[in-house]
């Protein structure tokens, strides 16, 4: 059983106390490799091998940072096939997904930062016949970045790159139920001359080694994506000690779609922002509300298309969905189905396990899901589900879906679907959503700001944002 190293001072590595933790493939259930399952010990070893390293590295030119990122970004599209075959065993996705998105786009995050940073500038603030101002960024030093299991090199590299790019020497935990691209871009990294210390991968669970980070006092900022509830436990441990936040964290996003919308396109649309990834992108739509005139027309189509999606084992090239990422999170998907018929709603496609053949029997398999009939406030239109299930809700006025969509505490994303351009703007004005897609979902330039509002989390990722949240500011006034 082949097992998985840390990546601490530029060296693969065991874990300190020598012990390991089941990784399973979710497509066959069954465990095929082995984690580290890291303590503060290891946590230590790899805060010291940052220090050390960022003495060097944070006062290098931004060119030879560039070009070690560069090299990165290239490596990852030699090995694209081995990493996306290995993400989509490690995760569940099918095949295709991870090697057309997931992989490219991790690559891409290297190289979008990697040219980012030899653009970022600093601001000067002239005070007519008084002072001039001049801001200057600065890299923090040691910093944190932990993230999910749902895109995980993809959401890895979008945190990394950006620190790395920066100036900062990095601490990095992925998540324990998909390490195995994490594990890969260690040898990348090794490959491409990255100097011993700069970037360290941890792996192991949340409340040992995410704790461990969360509690460094040598870590200066963190970069988190993951549950709503572990980003407030980690922000109650981190803000005291006056680390920089960055907090990606749940959502529960409407589309709002309006009976004067392009219907073929809406609707082809609305079968991915529901079941891409098995719905496990924290940017699916998963409260589809449908204006009263098409209501019935849209929920047949839309439930005539989703039963013919084929469930199938990732590799398979016709798959639509894939497994999902966990025995455990198979069955919280479960008890919100039961929860949703407690509650009232009419499953009208999915509400079920599927079950393949052969080597795939023990797989985490789920039919993509539909209920109707649910009150807008019932936990099931409440709470994050994260899995292949959607509820549709008919809607009659403007200020209705809004006061539906926006009566949930989480706030990332939003789709509109109308021609009518005055309503599109007046209602992705008024839609309580870090990030709003009008006609369209998912279409994603890494340089706009990327994070939620209310309970989704607190700060933005992307472009300079990320660069910003990454340094530390400094102003000289200089009399003239
Ligand atoms: P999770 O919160 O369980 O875990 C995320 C990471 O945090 C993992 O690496 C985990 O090991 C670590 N962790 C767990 N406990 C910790 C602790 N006490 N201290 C420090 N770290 C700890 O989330 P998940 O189940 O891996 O991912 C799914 C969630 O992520 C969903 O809620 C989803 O909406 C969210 N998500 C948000 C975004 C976004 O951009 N807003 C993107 C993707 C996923």
């Amino acid at each position: 059983m082949h097992k998985i190293q840390n990546y601490i001072n530029g060296k693969l590595i065991a874990p300190v106390g020598g012990e390991y933790l089941d990784n399973i493939e979710p497509g066959t259930g069954k465990v095929y490799s082995l984690i580290p399952d890291s303590t503060e010990q290891d946590i230590a070893l790899a805060v010291s091998a940052a220090k050390n390293a960022f003495e060097s590295w944070g006062g290098k030119p931004k060119e030879y940072r560039s070009q070690i990122m560069m090299r990165v970004a290239s490596l990852i599209e030699e090995r694209l096939p081995e990493l996306a075959a290995a993400e989509s065993r490690d995760n569940g996705k099918p095949l295709k997904l991870a090697t057309h998105v997931d992989i490219p786009r991790a690559r891409d995050n290297f190289h979008f930062f990697a040219t980012g940073i030899l653009h970022y500038a600093s601001e000067s603030h002239e005070m007519e016949g008084l002072a001039i101002n001049y801001t200057t960024r600065h890299p923090l030093g040691v910093v944190g970045c932990i993230s999910p299991w749902n895109l995980p090199l993809y959401l890895f590299t979008w945190k990394i790159a950006p620190a790395l790019a920066a100036g900062n020497c990095v601490v990095a935990k992925p998540s324990e139920v998909t390490p195995y691209t994490a594990y890969l871009l260690s040898q990348i990294c090794i490959d491409a001359g990255m100097p011993a210390g700069v970037l360290n991968i941890v792996h192991g669970l949340g409340h040992k080694v995410g704790e461990a980070i969360s509690q460094s006092n040598d870590i200066k900022a963190i970069s988190f994506t993951g549950g709503t509830a572990t980003g407030a436990h980690i922000a109650s441990v981190a803000a005291p000690k006056f680390k920089k936040l960055s907090l990606e964290l749940g959502g529960k996003n409407p589309n709002i779609i309006f009976a004067d919308c392009d219907f073929e396109d809406t609707l082809k649309t609305t079968i991915l922002s529901s079941f891409a990834n098995q719905g496990q992108i924290c940017l699916c739509g998963s409260r589809i509300f449908i204006e009263r005139p098409i209501y019935e027309k849209f929920r047949d189509a839309f439930v005539e298309k989703v039963r013919k999606m084929k469930v199938s084992n990732p590799e398979d090239p016709d798959a639509k969905l894939g497994a999902v990422v966990s025995k455990p999170h198979m069955e919280k998907v479960l008890s919100y189905v039961e929860l949703a018929k407690e509650e009232g709603g009419t499953i009208l496609t999915g509400g079920h396990r599927v079950l393949l053949d052969g080597e795939y029997a023990e797989g985490f398999y789920l039919a993509p899901t539909i209920i109707e009939g649910l009150a807008y406030t019932c936990r099931t239109n409440q709470e994050e589900i994260f899995g292949p299930v959607v509820t549709i809700t008919p809607f009659d006025t403007e200020e209705e879906v809004l006061m539906m969509a926006n009566s949930v505490e989480y706030g990332l994303a939003a789709t509109i679907w109308t021609q009518d351009l005055k309503r599109a703007h007046r209602v992705a004005g008024k839609v309580e959503a870090g990030i709003v897609w009008i006609n369209c979902w998912l279409v994603r330039d890494l340089r706009t700001p990327f994070g939620g509002m209310k309970n989704s989390g607190v700060g933005r990722e992307g472009g300079f944002e990320a660069l910003k949240f990454f340094t530390e500011a400094k102003n000289v006034c200089i009399k003239f």
